[in-house]
């Protein structure tokens, strides 16, 4: 079947239909189901995952949530987060849980590519697959996809999802707080075109059932270390370089400068948006050396430029229109920085 064929857009007759409620007798019937998200997991892989998680418990079903990598050390107050299982911790067990689950709920990604090392095993799971996600053009690999690019985050879609099996009365509290802190993140706390009045729809219900949204905001964006602050001051005062004549700033981070300023994960999150944040600046990139020595791209943007065409055309990575990641593998810093400003001429507004 092809992916158009099998896409489910929210409110759509498909999404309405006998798709939906057979996730749900799958679930139902499942000996083992299994969540997982894409790899350096960001506030709305570990909300939708921890969401559905926590929605099946109450449901009375129990399921496993298996991430590639570790997450920020902010969201370690999300409900149940410590039961998270890391492949990069625990391969057997993790390849363990997704070769025998029998519905293996892909969220937040569109492809098995994002998942990094769980790439094989999730493609190789005789799992019945479904994927509920928000990212452009999603690959063809899973049984069921709920897909709406248009929408701001996979904690919303899965929102509409538990709406749709009319479970919404059900929703817990710490659902609820999964869900608010992935549709925060992944909105720039609410303010990016994708939200619409059905965000603040389903915002208004889950501040109605308890969700205290500045403490959450506190925990995710106000509880920062001082090393992460002084690497942050650091990145902005040396290594931010501008190009006024197409728009673009550029912040890029060594592992040497990470290390010196004991970088951790989750500590240069923002600093491609206050790129962006720049007077005249259309187009921000963070670029980071990871640890195995490849370089690590964030690209932003403002507006109707696409950074995903880039990404998806130079940075063997992609995205949204407004966000996207990509990587350049086995290159510098420096090297990725001289590639980047050979393309400012062809791709660069001015
Ligand atoms: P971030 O810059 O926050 O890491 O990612 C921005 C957006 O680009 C996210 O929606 C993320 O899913 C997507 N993205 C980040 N890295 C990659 C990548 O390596 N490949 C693809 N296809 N998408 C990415
Ligand atoms: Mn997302």
């Amino acid at each position: 079947m092809s992916n158009e064929e099998k896409m489910s857009r929210w409110g759509s007759e498909v999404f309405q239909s006998e798709v939906v409620r057979g996730c749900w007798e799958r679930n139902i019937k499942a000996e083992s189901i299994v969540i997982v998200a894409h790899r350096s997991p960001d506030g709305d892989a570990i909300g939708s995952a921890l969401a559905l998680h926590l929605h099946l418990l109450s449901m009375g079903l129990q399921s496993s949530v298996v991430f590639p990598d570790s997450f920020p050390a902010f969201f370690n107050w999300m409900p149940h987060s410590d039961s998270i299982v890391l492949h990069e911790d625990e391969m057997d067990r993790a390849h363990l849980l997704i070769q025998e689950a029998s519905v293996l709920w892909c969220l937040d990604f569109n492809g098995p590519k994002r998942s990094g090392k769980m790439e094989e095993v999730i493609r190789s799971s005789p799992a019945f697959k479904i994927v509920v996600d928000h990212h452009l053009e999603p690959e063809n690999f899973a049984d069921v996809l709920f897909s709406d690019p248009v929408c701001g985050s996979t904690c919303e879609l899965i929102y509409g999802l538990i709406e749709a099996w009319d479970q919404s009365d059900m929703l817990s509290l710490a659902t609820a707080q999964c869900i608010y802190t992935g549709m925060m993140t992944d909105t720039g706390s609410f303010r990016f075109s994708s939200v619409t009045g059905n965000t603040h729809r389903i915002l208004g219900r889950l501040l109605d059932l308890g969700v205290n949204q500045s403490w959450i905001h506190e925990q995710v964006f106000g509880s920062n270390r001082i090393a992460k602050i002084k690497l942050q001051g650091f990145a902005l005062s040396e290594k931010l370089r501008v190009w006024p004549e197409h728009r673009t700033a550029l912040i890029s981070l060594t592992q040497d400068e990470m290390k010196r300023f004991d970088c951790q994960s989750g500590d240069t999150e923002g600093l491609v948006n206050q790129a962006l944040a720049l007077e005249g600046v259309e187009v921000a990139v963070f670029m980071k050396e990871s640890e195995e020595g490849h370089v690590k791209m964030s690209f932003r943007s403002n507006g109707d430029y696409s950074v995903r065409d880039l990404v998806a055309t130079h940075f063997n990575g992609g995205g949204h229109r407004n966000a996207a990641g990509g990587i350049l593998e086995n290159k510098s810093v420096a090297d990725a920085i001289s590639f980047f400003e050979s393309l400012l001429k062809k791709w660069m507004p001015v």
